[in-house]
């Protein structure tokens, strides 16, 4: 049995009750680890030893943050095959999407703010004949960073890794559904020499770890990903203690087909946003709307092809659907299909959970599932389900998908099909989301602006704007 420890002040150790949860493998259903149960004191301990720390990483050279945050880089990817292993048997995930998309991208995210750093600037004002002004970005000291289980190395680093390259250290917490891959960072931290305290990762619970490291003083920002839920709780401590906050939060997000677009393209791509991490990525398409000309060939073709994803061992190299994280998350999501049926919904595919066989057969398995014949403003077409469920809408005119796509409390992103370019900037204009992508999903570029609208979060990630977020600006104006 794996024992998970909490890595602080550059060490591996024990939490300070000496509790533990059990980690299960969603694949199997059964317990293979054991993660901390931290709480108070274990994130004081922390939080201390990143306050002790704070000065000196603040005041490394930027070639040497460069240098460490490299070797992390390069020893992620000598690691890769490993990391991929752990992230899917912690996860559920499809091996194959981990070592394609996972720990590739944990990769990138250290490369990425390593180099990013060394070009980030800051601007200077002259008052002609009276003074000068220069503007410094400076690093705030110690900051929080707290991740959820859907992509875990992949959106720990995200945050973990602008936080270091600015000069703070941190105190992260990963969710304690998903803890290896964070932990298995934590001895790559250590062979990189990081220096001690500048990482402090703390397993455990959210309503007890988390909530201790929101009411911490010393912490002066938090950059959280997770549900809406969670976010405005933190919000809730967090505000008046006046720290900065990033909330990257729930989706809804719409998938608009036009009868104009690419359609094997689209078919392809679209298979991808609505079942990709069996639905588990916030930036799903779960809400597809397909103009009327289309619909009845795009739901034959669409339920078709979901009918031929294959529900399987996670580690198998077939699989296009593995396990849903939790039996908690798959039961949420099965109460989800049953709410859609009282609604009137008529399950076109999947709608049921999978019985595997052999190691698989206590796993938490769903069949791809399509929904149809829902009102675009019902319960289910207005909650984030998270998982392998969408739901498909004819639409006729540009004005009532938009009304549709634009009806949820949620603004995260939107996919947009179509050839038309004048509809392209007609509809992006006025649809309400951060992040939108035409003719395509999940194409990212980390230079760009990431993060979501209404009650998908604040703030926003990438590029610059994460550097800007874990900096603290202070001009200085001196006279002539
Ligand atoms: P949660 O909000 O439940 O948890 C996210 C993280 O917060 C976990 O580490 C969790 O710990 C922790 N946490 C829970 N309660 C608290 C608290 N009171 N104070 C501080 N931290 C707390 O989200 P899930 O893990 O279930 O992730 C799914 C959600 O994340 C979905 O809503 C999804 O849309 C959203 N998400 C948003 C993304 C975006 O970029 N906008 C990207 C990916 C996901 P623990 O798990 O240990 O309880």
């Amino acid at each position: 049995m794996i024992k998970i420890q909490n890595y602080i002040n550059g060490e591996l150790i024990e939490p300070n009750s000496g509790l533990y949860l059990d980690n299960i493998n969603p694949a199997t259903g059964k317990k293979y680890a054991l993660t901390p149960d931290s709480d108070y004191s274990d994130i004081e301990i922390a939080t201390r030893s990143a306050k002790l720390a704070k000065k000196d990483w603040a005041d490394k050279s930027l070639d040497f943050r460069f240098e460490i945050l490299m070797k992390i880089a390069d020893i992620i990817k000598r690691d890769q095959d490993k990391l991929a292993l752990a992230e899917s048997i912690d996860n559920g995930k499809p091996l194959s999407l981990a070592k394609l998309v996972d720990i590739p991208r944990a990769i990138s995210n250290f490369q990425f703010f390593a180099t990013a750093i060394k070009h980030f600037d800051s601007k200077s004002h002259e008052m002609p004949g009276e003074a000068i002004n220069y503007t410094l970005k400076k690093p705030l000291g110690v900051v929080a960073c707290i991740s959820p289980w859907n992509l875990l190395l992949y959106s720990f680093t995200w945050k973990i890794a602008p936080a270091l390259a600015a000069g703070n250290c941190v105190v992260a917490k990963p969710s304690e559904i998903t803890p290896m891959t964070a932990f298995l960072l934590s001895k790559i931290c250590i062979e990189a020499s990081l220096p001690k305290g500048v990482l402090n990762i703390v397993h455990g619970l959210g309503n007890k770890v988390g909530t201790a490291i929101s009411e911490q003083k010393e912490i002066k920002a938090i950059s959280f990903t997770g549900g809406t839920e969670t976010g405005r709780q933190i919000a809730s401590i967090a505000a008046p203690l006046f720290k900065k906050l990033s909330l990257e939060l729930g989706g809804k997000n719409p998938n608009i087909i036009f009868a104009d677009c690419d359609y094997e393209e689209m078919m392809q791509v679209t298979l991808k946003s609505s079942f990709a991490n069996q639905g588990q990525i916030c930036l799903c398409g779960s809400r597809i709307f397909v103009e009327k000309a289309l619909y009845n060939k795009f739901k034959t073709d669409f339920v078709k092809r979901t009918k031929e994803l294959i529900v399987g061992n996670p580690l198998e190299k077939h699989t296009n659907i593995g396990a849903i994280v939790s039996k908690e998350h798959l039961n949420k999501i099965m109460s989800y299909i049953d709410l859609a049926k009282k609604e009137g919904g008529e399950i076109l595919c999947g709608g049921y959970k999978v019985n595997l066989k052999g190691e698989n057969k206590d796993g938490f398995f769903i069949s791809p599932t399509i929904i149809e014949g829902l009102n675009f403003n019902c319960q289910t077409n207005r909650e984030e389900i998270f998982g392998p469920v969408v739901t498909i809408m004819p639409f006729e005119t540009e004005e009532e998908v938009l009304n549709y796509a634009n009806s949820t409390n949620y603004g995260l992103s939107a996919t947009l099909w179509t050839d038309s370019s004048s509809r392209i900037h007609r509809f992006t204009n006025h649809l309400e989301a951060g992040i939108i992508w035409v003719n395509s999903w999940l194409l990212r570029d980390l230079r760009t602006p990431f993060g979501g609208v209404k009650d998908s979060g604040i703030g926003r990630e990438g590029g610059f704007h994460a550097l800007e977020f874990f900096t603290e600006t202070k001009n200085i104006c001196i006279k002539y």
